[in-house]
């Protein structure tokens, strides 16, 4: 079969373009991406072949291999995983715009010089091999394939596909190295990029006969998963770069927990809560990215059974042995043994987040990324709600700062019943609020809500330490029980019966628009102001409704 060329899709043709002008001094990654990709193409495969293990037999030591040429200017990375056949090859490195691309464009705003050290975030991590290469080819042959595949490309707008059959199972990417790029063909600094980058990888990394290709193979990297290590084995750099090849991610890890559990159910976690937001982190799916091994074996990334969606902004994986080797993803939807492992797991990251909460400022940091997503579990987890109000912040009338309901209870005034709040588009905008008013008047402190998220849980008849949830804006004020604060001034009352005309007046002109008008104690200084009725929907919540529908 002649060669057939291809076209790049226009999104990559233009990601290519700025990944070949990027800045030298990150070019490294490149291998970083490359044996990612080769560790996840072997876990592929070892998955595959617990249903069918005729994938993997007769070259079951998965391995990833590096091979230096010198005098042909060549780094070949090859693995034994689960290779690709035509229709993966197009799909996976060429034409499909993955949503991935588009979002690392809009970061990168055009701009080569920027940082393209993120590349793998976006599921682009492939093209890298550009930045050092004129020229590169993959040979490969899916598992099970009758034959192979040569995916070859200058990188400038098309590539070509050509039968080859010869390539044995996997894939072997032959790097034809820029003039500029021929550090790379150093074993010393191979060995320090393996170092820095792969040395998590739970697969051997080999260097096939050594500097000139006919000496003795050296592994360059431990070769034990990670999370296998104790963590007294484990540096803060081995833990950086690992969660950066799980997650995907490129920031450094809030917090970083490893622990192994034993008892009824052994497993062990090894988790991270990243510092940044990760991109998808409001799309609808809601979907968890932890990683689920079976003794090592890599079963799936897609498994909801293992951490509720409110922590889905958590990265890791969490092995056990105690699961079957041959579950299924479709089984795991109902097993109990991991519905034990996610229980445990979200009381560990939660009473570790508790912890981390002492640390008043870099919590506070943690929560403004994340807080939002985790309140989501205050109406999604019922036995989970007083754990994470604990762990909840919020901005309120007392100072500048976020307070917990710890504070806020301990400031409570006598008389005082509930916890009061008000919800809106900005703590700015609400701290202005009339509704305030009669409660500042008392020093009595008011939550001020801003995530779209509060309207829900707030609605939910949740309560912290038997005290309930009141909404400033809503009902009618209960201030009367609540002693005020000496210093306040109780505003002059107007005759009852200057009032009462006041309020057949304003009822009369405003007729259907307003439900009832109502003199109110939470007034000192403005006129009137809006509140809904109690039990009824929240006036901020019915304006970002009436956004949502456009
Ligand atoms: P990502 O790894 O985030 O999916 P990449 O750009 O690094 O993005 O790789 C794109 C896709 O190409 C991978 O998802 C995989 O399907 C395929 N691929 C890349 N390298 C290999 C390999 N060594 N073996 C098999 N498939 C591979
Ligand atoms: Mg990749």
């Amino acid at each position: 079969m002649s060669a057939e060329t291809l076209t790049f899709q226009a999104e990559v043709a233009k990601l290519l373009d700025i990944v070949v002008n990027a800045l030298y001094s990150q070019r490294e990654i490149f291998l970083r991406e490359l044996i990612s990709n080769a560790s996840d193409a072997c876990d592929k495969l070892r998955y595959a072949a617990l249903t069918e293990p005729a994938l993997i037999a007769g070259d079951a030591d998965l391995r990833i291999t590096l091979r230096l040429d010198k005098d042909a200017k060549t780094l070949t990375i090859a693995d034994n995983g689960i290779g690709m056949d035509r229709d993966d090859l197009i799909n996976n490195l060429g034409t499909i715009a993955r949503s991935g691309t588009a979002e690392f464009l809009k970061g990168l705003g055009g701009d080569a010089r920027k940082d393209v050290s993120q590349i793998g975030q976006f599921g682009v991590g492939f093209y890298s091999a550009f930045m050092v290469a004129s020229q590169v080819e993959v040979h490969t042959r899916k598992a099970g394939g009758e034959h192979g595949w040569c995916w070859s490309s200058d990188g400038k707008g098309g590539f070509t596909i050509t039968e080859d059959a010869d390539a044995p199972r996997g894939a072997r990417i032959v790097l034809h190295l820029k003039d500029d790029a021929a550090e790379f063909l150093d074993v010393w600094r191979l060995r320090q990029v393996v170092k820095t980058y792969s040395d998590h990888i739970g697969l051997p990394v080999v260097l096939l006969g050594g500097e000139d290709g006919t000496g003795a193979d050296e592994t360059l990297n431990q070769a034990s998963a990670l999370w296998t290590r104790s963590r007294s084995e484990v540096t803060e750099e081995q833990y950086k770069e690992f969660y950066h090849h799980v997650g995907h991610a490129y920031d450094d890890p809030w917090l970083t927990v490893h622990y192994r559990a034993e008892g009824a159910i052994e497993y062990t976690g090894l988790l991270f809560i990243p510092t940044q937001k990760p991109f998808d982190l409001f799309q609808p799916d809601r979907k968890q990215h932890v990683k689920l091994y079976v003794n090592r074996v890599f079963i799936t990334d897609d498994c909801d059974g293992l951490l509720p969606p409110y922590l889905r902004f958590v990265r890791g994986v969490v092995d056990s042995a105690d699961l079957p080797l041959n579950v299924s993803r479709e089984m795991l939807q109902h097993n109990p043994v991991l519905a034990k492992i996610k229980t445990g797991l979200v009381k560990r990251i939660l009473s570790d987040l508790k912890k981390k909460a002492e640390d008043t400022d870099a919590y506070a940091a943690f929560w403004g990324t994340f807080g939002a997503v985790l309140k989501e579990g205050l109406y999604e987890d019922f036995e989970r709600r007083d754990d994470l109000l604990a762990l909840a912040r919020f901005h309120s009338t007392h100072g500048d700062g976020l307070v917990s309901l710890e504070d806020y209870v301990s400031r409570m005034k006598d008389g005082q019943d509930a916890i009061y709040f008000i919800t809106g588009e900005s703590v700015a905008a609400l701290r202005k609020s009339p509704q305030l008013e009669g409660y500042l008047a008392k020093g009595v402190e008011v939550l001020l809500l801003t995530d779209p998220i509060d309207e829900f849980w707030t609605g939910h008849g949740l309560r912290w330490k038997e005290k309930a949830f009141e909404s400033v804006a809503q009902g009618a004020a209960k201030l009367d029980a609540i002693k005020a604060e000496e210093q306040a001034e109780t505003p002059e009352q107007a005759p009852a019966d200057q009032t009462d005309a006041l309020i057949a007046l304003l009822k009369g002109t405003l007729g259907e628009r307003v439900k009832d008008v109502r003199v109110s104690s939470r007034l000192t200084a403005s006129a009137c102001c809006l509140v809904a009725d109690e039990g009824q929907m929240s006036i901020h919540l019915e304006r970002l409704l009436r956004q949502h529908q456009g």
